[in-house]
């Protein structure tokens, strides 16, 4: 069959595929230690599964409005001015089916042919592929560790053309786990103000998750013409352990949730009904669930980014926000694809490539899982990298 051109365009997700051999062998017999999936081991909490268990037996089975339930538009937007500062009314918000629908509507909204995007290396792996679906060209800033894997104000000006459209701020981020500071995300809105056709996509879907103090400023409410010019996108998959619910949202100015919303009309329509009572509930009930599961991310925090710096050849920066951290391998002389492929066959150990990330020196560690995983795995890791550095040894002399 004659494919559509733009499908040529897009790779497949690599993270997915990645997950989903793990949990083939995983469920093969094999003893896998993962440290691939980008969710929660946790459970949705009890009340959050309960609330959409009552809507399901009050009969909450029907079509809904295709940009989401009012009472949750309004809880959405009661959060985002409660704990952002970003002041929107309901109608400036859209339930969507997961950050990643979020996302892919805003950029079938907002790009043209041509229109460029400026994203920030490395990135979430699904950025560029949106991009261009979307018929927009991604335009790549390779961060550093130097940096805290943080695009610099003066990076930002370079990269900005009259071609760009939006730029894409991910904090804290997927994979580093970075976490621009309120001072950095001024920086970087001094350099917007002087570039209006400038939107911004600010991918907040980690920003409960904050370890050591760190803190969680939205670009959108650094000023008025920020948040004019700033879309959010965010979900209920990672604060709350909801992955599979499918629930994200954007919040942003009205023509383009407008636009989101006729866009989503005529595609998915409204997220599953009686799933949104459940996200209602995890808004408006009791946060204890995210504050106890973000305690238990920094235990397992702590342990891995200890034992990683620990081995030879590795360095891993100290993350503050998400789940994940994402050490340099470089020095053991393998590209990331070959790294994680031959940790998976060789110590049965799942991680991403950074390749997929844009960046080929790295590997994504998830740390969403148990500390007895964490142990083991790191474990393994050690004891493969020790044989490959010994094994190595006769032909580097
Ligand atoms: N944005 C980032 C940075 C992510 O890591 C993810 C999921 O991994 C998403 C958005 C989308 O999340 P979901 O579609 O599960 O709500």
């Amino acid at each position: 069959m004659q494919l559509a051109h733009r499908v040529s365009k897009v790779t497949p997700s690599m993270t997915l595929a990645i997950d989903a051999k793990a949990k083939a062998l995983k469920a093969s017999g094999m003893d896998i230690c993962s440290f691939s999936a980008g969710e929660p081991d946790f459970d949705t909490p009890e009340h959050i599964k309960a609330a959409a268990k009552q809507a399901l037996d009050r009969g909450k089975t029907k079509y809904g409005p295709a940009a989401g339930m009012p009472e949750l538009k309004q809880a959405i937007a009661d959060k985002l001015a409660s704990e952002d500062r970003l002041e929107y009314t309901a109608d400036q918000i859209i339930v969507t089916n997961g950050g990643k629908h979020s996302l892919y509507n805003l950029m079938m909204a907002l790009l043209d042919p041509g229109d460029e995007v400026i994203i920030p290396v490395p990135y979430w792996v699904s950025y560029p592929e949106m991009v261009k679906l979307a018929d927009g060209e991604p335009v790549f800033v390779i961060t550093d560790a130097a940096n805290g894997y943080k695009i610099t104000p003066e990076q930002l000006e370079a990269a900005i053309t009259p071609r760009t459209k939006l730029f894409i701020l991910n904090s804290p981020s997927n994979p580093t786990g970075m976490v621009y500071t309120p001072e950095e995300i001024r920086a970087i809105a001094e350099v917007l103000s002087h570039h209006e056709q400038v939107a911004i996509a600010a991918d907040e879907i980690y920003k409960k998750i904050l370890y050591d103090g760190a803190q969680h400023l939205s670009i959108g409410a650094v000023s008025a013409e920020m948040r004019s010019r700033t879309i959010i996108s965010s979900g209920f998959a990672k604060a709350y352990a909801m992955t599979g619910w499918r629930i994200g949202y954007l919040a942003g100015p009205l023509d383009l949730i407008k636009a989101a919303t006729k866009i989503q009309g005529h595609s998915t329509s409204n997220v599953c009904t009686f799933a949104q009572y459940g996200a209602l509930a995890a808004l408006t009930e009791s946060q204890d669930c995210v504050e106890s599961m973000r305690q238990a991310f920094a235990q397992r925090r702590e342990v891995m980014f200890q034992r990683l710096n620990a081995i030879p050849g590795i360095s891993c920066l100290k993350p503050d926000g998400a789940f994940y951290l994402f050490p340099n391998i470089k020095e053991l002389g393998l590209s990331s694809l070959q790294f994680a492929e031959m940790l998976l066959e060789e110590a049965q150990v799942a991680v991403i490539p950074g390749i997929p990330f844009g960046m080929d020196t790295n590997i994504r560690l998830s740390y969403a899982t148990d500390l007895n995983t964490i142990e083991r795995g790191c474990d393994r890791l050690y004891t493969f990298v020790k044989n490959r550095i010994n094994n190595q040894r006769p032909t580097v002399r």
